[in-house]
């Protein structure tokens, strides 16, 4: 049987400058408020292999971030670096490479029902200079694909978060075991999922 849509999974990093910026517990409030239950959390310092590992699970991830980067420079009126969408994309891994094995993340498991999309809209766009004001990187960060650039980095957007439901299912399991992930029940989910409300007058 298929897993009910409130077993959704979705996979977050808090990045390096995220927690030299003392931000953690101001990003986990925004999921544990919506609503979202925590079911997996470690603290590692990830390598270069688990980085390069972690953006190329999807094989089309090189080509697709290409074409979409060279399309964001055009779109803002300048000449791509290239015209090759690998060598851009070689550009952004060695720059994520460097931005991520920087010192320690906290990788983290989200679950509850559409979990992938509202963690998507809570935590705001990639880059963080057009992310609304009210989500994560509207409201704590100023970096920009200008500045990233013209220093020749990885964007500073605090947090890695899963794209899509498919992208989760993969990203998962690079960086938790299966036993690193807990099956437990919080009682507010009844208020939440439960088909009837039962129980609460005496
Ligand atoms: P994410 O899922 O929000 O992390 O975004 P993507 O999967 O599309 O891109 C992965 C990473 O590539 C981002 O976190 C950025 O560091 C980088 N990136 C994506 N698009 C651009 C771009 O247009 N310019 C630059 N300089 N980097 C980009
Ligand atoms: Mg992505």
């Amino acid at each position: 049987m298929k897993d009910h849509p409130k077993k959704e999974r979705t996979l977050v990093i808090i990045k390096p400058d995220a927690i030299q910026r003392s931000l953690v517990g101001e990003i986990i409030v925004r999921y544990e408020r919506l609503g979202l239950k925590l079911v997996g959390l470690k603290m590692v310092v990830p390598t270069a292999e688990q980085v390069e590992g972690h953006y190329t699970l999807d094989p089309n991830w090189r080509r697709v971030t290409g074409e979409k980067t060279i399309k964001n420079y055009r779109d803002r009126g300048l000449t791509p670096p290239s015209e090759d969408p690998l060598e851009i994309t070689a550009k952004i891994l060695k720059n994520l490479k460097k931005y991520l094995t920087a010192g320690p993340v906290i990788c983290m498991v989200w679950e509850g029902a559409h979990a992938v999309e509202l963690v998507r809209k809570i935590t705001g766009g990639t880059e963080p200079r057009g992310a609304p004001v009210g989500t994560i990187r509207g409201d704590f960060v100023v970096d920009s694909y200008v500045m990233s650039d013209a220093d020749d980095r990885a964007v500073r957007n605090l947090i890695h978060a899963s794209g899509s439901v498919s992208e989760a299912d993969m990203e998962i399991p690079h960086w938790f075991k299966k036993a690193e992930i807990i099956d437990y029940k919080v009682t507010r989910e009844d208020i939440m999922y439960n088909k009837e409300l039962e129980n609460i007058l005496p």
